[in-house]
């Protein structure tokens, strides 16, 4: 950073130095421009987004730990031991993107799932250390991570390796951060967090299961690290690669508009290996019984004799997502959301289901009553199924099955996760499970049946992105199966099998959904058609909330061709005791749109507001 330029700022807004840190590399006027650009983007002031950007410890003036600085990471000669020779199209894929190693451009690598996409990042990476440079690799869960670290330890026994993500440890993550900064990392993994890390050397940039939706910080500085790593890969001028099997309608939009290049993986990549058979059940003819069909069941009891695996997805963790009185009508609220408290199970296993309500929009917690607080009756009944209350049933159909749950719940420790991911991947669990978060990315070599229980919600969705997420979450979930050379298959129980979108998961046709989904879009005039942002406040009353919003909206004059939409309540209006609501601005003009939102960011943040709490969010993906 230059230290001889004037500042433009008046003296009374200047403060002094306290110290000079000089046990940390210096941040390069690239890594600056990133910081610039993405506090801009997204209307946070700088200073705040470069703080949140440097791990805890490099945050203070206090000297670093030994420990962290002393850490060394120098590579060794790179050595390179793929697991397999490419087939034809992985070679294409290598060729084509290491072409443009030394320059920018974006590549959109549209492969299946089992398609082989990590062998491709591998071979990738591998060009990038021949060279001497840093290769940046950004998931969107630190769950994905162990994974891809021992591949990476496999391929590259030599080449230092610097984790970044919010699991780890301070030292360990300041230490990786300064290996990275000081360029002695050639191999940087991690979340979207990782992205923001000074890369001095950095030569590539892959964006893996780039369609998903957590690479979107939803606090602070709200950018998209997938966003981000795209303008990263430009200002180094280094190719970058978007991997998924079911690219965002964005990429898949700027792929149309050429701004990437589009390369295909169309073949999963083990010889023999097929893409699975996908079987709509439909419930309005079989009837469920604890939330499977006749057909589901025999299905998984097929798989238990032949030794293989089988993955039960469902969307909702907990018992039971509401706990009702039949008698009166009374079900279990959150005091301080406009939602139902979930019932959660004891214990792991636990046959009887005195657990708590939990809250899982505030996370508040209460006991479950022994009576109905209205009526008093004592025959309070736990209504639908979440992932505990699924497990247990399938516990006690197959009880001989090694049986497993994977959700946030059960995931709650690290190390907990990653061993059961293992066994998993060791065949030594029969049935799984889980919610989305065992749709990513995993291999579970075994897996030869997928049965979806409940998708329906999602098509009745008002979220206009609703369905291009399960369509993602569905075609990722199926792509579990059938891995190797035992063919795989996928049972989805709905109430609407004539879905087009069930139709085109049949067909694993991701372009023909994205073709009509987009036409949609286009119609309805939403993203990737027009910009999006949208300026939230929340407030004790409702009406504070919406009176912040209108008048924001008043005092800033809007721009032609930008569309300023009245202020709307949450769809989920109270949570954690604050009323919310949103106004939304569009525009088909990126700088328009951005013009409006600085000009509104400016006047807010001028002024004092007293009760309301507001945020601007640009290219928003959440609007509960
Ligand atoms: P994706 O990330 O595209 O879903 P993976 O990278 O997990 O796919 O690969 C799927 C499986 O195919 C893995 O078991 C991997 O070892 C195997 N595989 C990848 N490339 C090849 C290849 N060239 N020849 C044989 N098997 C391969
Ligand atoms: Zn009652
Ligand atoms: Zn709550």
């Amino acid at each position: 950073m230059q230290t001889d330029t004037p500042s433009q700022l008046p003296r009374s807004k200047l403060k002094s130095l306290l110290a000079i840190r000089d046990d940390a590399p210096r941040l390069s006027s690239e890594w600056l421009e990133l910081m610039r650009f993405l506090a801009s983007y997204y209307q946070r002031p700088l200073g705040e987004s470069v703080i949140g950007s440097l791990p805890p410890r490099l945050r203070s003036v206090k000297p670093l730990p030994r420990k962290a600085v002393a850490t060394s990471m120098a590579s060794s000669p790179q050595e390179f031991k793929p697991a397999h020779t490419l087939t034809a199209a992985q070679a294409d894929v290598v060729s084509r993107a290491s072409a443009s190693l030394g320059r920018f451009e974006a590549f959109l690598l549209h492969g299946v799932t089992g398609s082989g996409k990590t062998e491709v990042y591998l071979h990738l990476i591998a060009r990038v250390l021949e060279r001497g440079g840093q290769a940046l690799v950004i998931v969107p869960e630190i769950s994905l991570t162990p994974q891809l670290e021992t591949r990476f330890r496999q391929t590259f026994p030599g080449a230092a390796i610097a984790l970044l993500h919010s699991g780890l440890e301070d030292v360990a993550r300041t230490s990786s951060w300064l290996a990275a900064a000081r360029g002695d990392a050639s191999i940087i993994l991690g979340t979207r967090l990782a992205v923001l890390a000074p890369l001095p050397k950095l030569a590539l940039v892959l964006i893996d299961e780039e369609h998903d939706t957590s690479f979107k910080q939803q606090e602070g500085l709200r950018y998209s690290g997938r966003d981000a790593a795209v303008y990263r890969a430009k200002l180094a001028g280094c190719p970058v690669l978007l991997g998924t099997a079911t690219p965002s309608l964005e990429s898949w939009s700027n792929w149309q508009q050429k701004r990437y290049v589009r390369l295909e993986l169309p073949e999963r990549a083990v010889p023999g290996a097929r893409l699975p058979e996908v079987r709509v059940l439909d419930l309005r003819r079989e009837t469920p019984e604890q939330g499977f069909t006749p057909s589901s069941v025999s299905a998984i009891a097929a798989r238990l004799e032949r030794g293989e695996q089988s993955l039960i997805f469902l969307n909702r963790r907990g018992y039971a997502p509401v706990l009702a009185c039949e008698a009166c009508g009374w079900a279990a609220g959150c005091a301080r959301c406009s939602a139902r408290m979930v019932m959660h199970a004891a214990a792991e296993r636990s046959r009887e289901p005195h657990g708590r309500l939990r809250c899982h929009h505030c996370g508040a917690e209460d006991a479950i009553p022994r009576a109905c607080p209205t009526c008093g009756n004592v025959d309070l009944r736990p209504m639908g199924r979440g992932t505990q209350r699924i497990e247990e049933t399938l516990g006690a159909r197959f009880p001989a099955a090694r049986l497993e749950r994977i959700d946030r719940d059960s995931a709650r420790r690290r190390s907990d996760l990653n061993r059961t991911l293992e066994r998993a991947q060791r065949g030594e669990i029969d049935i799984l499970v889980g919610t989305q978060l065992l749709a990513k990315g995993h291999d579970f070599p075994g897996l030869t049946l997928v049965v979806v229980l409940n998708a329906d919600t999602a098509l009745l969705s008002t979220d206009y992105r609703a369905a291009e997420r399960l369509f993602a979450v569905l075609e990722q979930v199926a792509g579990r199966a059938g891995r190797r050379d035992r063919p795989g298959e996928v049972l989805v129980q709905t109430r609407y099998p004539e879905h087009p979108l069930f139709a085109a998961l049949a067909r694993h046709d991701y372009a023909g959904f994205a073709q009509s989904q987009l036409a949609e879009r286009k119609a309805a005039g939403f993203p990737p058609y027009v910009f999006e942002a949208a300026l939230r406040a929340e407030a004790p009353k409702l009406e504070t909330a919406m009176r912040f919003l209108r008048e924001a909206a008043r005092r800033v004059d809007r721009p032609e061709g930008v569309q300023v939409y009245d202020p709307v309540p949450h769809v989920i209006t109270r949570r954690a005791g604050y009323e919310r609501a949103q106004l939304i601005m569009q525009s088909s003009s990126r700088p328009a749109l951005q013009a409006y939102v600085g000009a509104l960011g400016a006047q807010l943040f001028d002024a004092a507001h007293r009760e309301v709490r507001w945020h601007l969010d640009v290219d928003p993906i959440e609007f509960d």
